[in-house]
């Protein structure tokens, strides 16, 4: 693996030039929010480039027919397939002890089998998990979901799954979320194979959920970082879902990934 910018994190960023396209009208794919956590993150972070997932690994988790609804918008398909890719890359990435972040859009965690909303049209995230699985390299997986909202389509996916967790803190103050959060990690004493991190910013004080300031996002990254040491075996990788105010996201983002990395 390249390491090449002096004193970069170890933390890989997963990104592609495509995730800047406007592929809808939605609050995820507005003009500005990428390029607002590449202006944060590109002098201090190792940038690596996905591919394009394929069709055979969206249908890892999707039925044919959604896939069919997506793909009639072509460009949304494109650039969701290549969303799926970048979180795949994460997901490998950390597999071989790379901690890692997909820096992707649409998001993915009300993406269910069958059906999508909320923005996301494929579920990056519990794509990854089922490739990992498919391919014998992990069993037992933890999603943690900090996003403002309830990952409707990540849990309905895992709903039948015994070897997936699903968890996402709710917290109606900052010290109850993080305690939420802690109370998870501290109980959940068994092993797991990996960490998946649905990381949406939609709850900061400047955005729609009006909570979490950007210093919790760095004490969210550094709890999470010690479950992947402790459960895990460090195998660890974030995904981007939400987060809509383009003057805090790129800050908030760097803040959790110097925390996890
Ligand atoms: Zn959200």
């Amino acid at each position: 693996m390249i390491r090449s910018r002096c004193g970069a994190s170890l933390l890989l960023v997963i990104y592609h030039n495509r995730y800047l396209e406007i592929y809808s009208s939605d609050p995820a794919s507005a003009p500005g929010r990428i390029e607002s956590i590449l202006d944060e993150l590109d002098t201090h972070f190792e940038f690596v480039e996905p591919e394009q997932a394929s069709e055979q690994e969206v249908l890892l988790v999707h039925n044919p027919a959604h896939v069919e609804y997506v793909k009639a918008h072509r460009l949304t398909y494109e650039i969701a397939l290549l969303a799926v890719g970048g979180a795949i890359k994460g997901a490998e990435l950390a597999v071989q002890g790379e901690p890692a972040f997909a820096l992707i859009r649409p998001p993915g965690h009300h993406a269910s089998r069958n059906s999508s909303w909320g923005f996301c049209y494929f579920n990056n995230v519990a794509i990854a998990v089922e490739k990992l699985r498919a391919e014998g390299k992990v069993n037992l997986a933890v999603v943690a979901d900090i996003d403002l909202h309830y990952g409707d389509g990540t849990a309905n996916i895992f709903a039948s799954s015994p070897t997936i967790t699903y968890f996402h803190p709710e917290g109606n103050s900052r010290q109850s979320y993080l305690d939420e959060l802690n109370r998870f990690v501290s109980f959940r004493s068994e092993p797991f194979d990996i960490l998946a991190v649905s990381a949406g910013f939609d709850r900061h004080e400047q955005d729609w959920g009006g909570l979490l300031r950007t210093e919790d996002y760095h004490t969210i990254g550094k709890i999470l970082k010690e479950f992947a040491e402790n459960r895990c075996n460090g195998r660890r990788f974030a995904v981007l879902e939400g987060g809509y105010n383009h003057s805090v996201l790129g800050k908030n983002v760097k803040a959790l990934l110097e925390g996890l990395g």
